[in-house]
């Protein structure tokens, strides 16, 4: 079967090779689900993963891939039979344990959710771990109580995949949305389409400003971390949430307490990979009805396993817009 395998972690990028199913027969646990995997996608841990730059992959040999959408071939773990469609977002896929960017792939059913409703496999890549976080971030701010009526909900890496599904979700649930990007000339009407009823330039909360700024957000879903970040919390009204799941800015928080201890605001952190199942079920019957796909539809491109090298610069260089599904054709 075609497939990646990771030689040789931080040192180079990862290779295309053909290897044989019984390269997978250490995989999925006790209990593993064999599966011809139909999509998968192109994340920015993937970019990362595909171009040999540390910190995703954790294994030698590893395929690459943290998600998969795929049909099950066979089963040991009775909660899944031959013949289901099911899809596969983080639990270490594509990390410590063989991901989807192969054929074929065995993993442990722990955190495989069954394909909802409505929803075509492609439709599942494209909403993807990036998507599936966006709904997640989404869960928290109304969990947290932000309603549409409360004011604007600011997101941050507006054009990247998190932030276009954000934007879509938030915006079909009657949200106001305020888009943060530093695209605006090139993807501005993307942004508006998906929703946006307002483009802020990155450049304006990049450098940390004062603790406590003018009141502007009900709430935030931020992917970028930094200053960023830290502008979002000094600039969000009292009881607030706001949503931290990423680091496109960088790793740092360069805050105070102030906007926790005088406003009130709450700072959720999301963690799609280990997401427990209960919450990964309802996240994808949420996306089934909340997405609108027409939207997923126009944010997704899609491309055959041997471009995802290409891709991988691309993701890491800032400019691909939305969402990257991969073809692998698997019968
Ligand atoms: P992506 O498609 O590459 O999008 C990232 C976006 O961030 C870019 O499109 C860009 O949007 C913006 N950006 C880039 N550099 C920036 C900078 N220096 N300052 C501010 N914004 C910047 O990646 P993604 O898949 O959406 O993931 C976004 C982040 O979330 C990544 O850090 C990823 O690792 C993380 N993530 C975490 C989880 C989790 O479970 N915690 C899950 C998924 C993703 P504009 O061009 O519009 O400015």
């Amino acid at each position: 079967q075609q497939t990646l395998d990771k030689g040789r972690i931080q040192e180079h990028q990862a290779e295309m090779v053909d290897l044989e199913d019984h390269f997978l027969d250490d995989s999925g646990g006790d209990a593993p689900v064999d599966i011809a995997v139909h999509y998968s996608g192109i994340n920015y841990k993937d970019g990362l993963a595909l171009a040999g730059k540390p910190g995703v992959a954790r294994t030698s040999p590893l395929i690459p891939g943290i998600d998969l959408v795929g049909e099950v071939t066979a089963s040991a773990d009775p909660a899944f039979t031959r013949g289901d469609e099911v899809v596969l977002t983080g639990g270490g896929i594509g990390e410590s344990a063989h991901g989807g960017l192969a054929q074929r792939a065995r993993v442990s059913g722990q955190h495989l959710v069954k394909l909802p409703a409505g929803l075509t496999a492609r439709q599942a890549a494209a909403i993807g771990t990036a998507g599936f976080t966006a709904m997640l971030s989404v869960l928290a701010l109304q969990r947290g109580g932000v309603r549409p009526e409360a004011g604007a909900v600011v997101v941050t890496g507006s054009a990247g995949g998190v932030g276009s599904v954000a934007i879509a979700l938030l915006a079909k649930l009657g949200y106001q949305v305020s888009a943060v990007t530093g695209r605006a000339d090139t993807q501005g009407e993307y942004l508006r389409r998906l929703g946006a009823s307002d483009l802020l330039d990155r450049a304006e909360f990049a450098e940390p400003g004062a603790p406590l700024q003018k009141r502007r957000w009900a709430g935030g879903v931020d992917s970028a971390g930094s200053a960023t970040l830290a502008n979002i919390l000094s600039q969000t009204e009292d009881g607030g949430t706001v949503t931290s799941c990423g680091l496109a800015q960088g790793h740092d928080l360069p805050t105070t307490v102030m906007p926790f201890i005088l406003r009130g605001v709450t700072l959720a952190g999301i963690n799609s990979v280990t997401a427990p199942q209960a919450l990964r079920e309802e996240a994808w019957r949420r996306l089934a009805t909340d997405l609108p796909l027409e939207l997923l539809d126009e944010m997704t491109q899609e491309i055959a396993l041997d471009g995802v090298f290409e891709q991988a610069e691309q993701i890491l260089a800032g400019q691909v817009r939305g969402r990257t599904v991969v073809n692998l054709g698997a019968d």
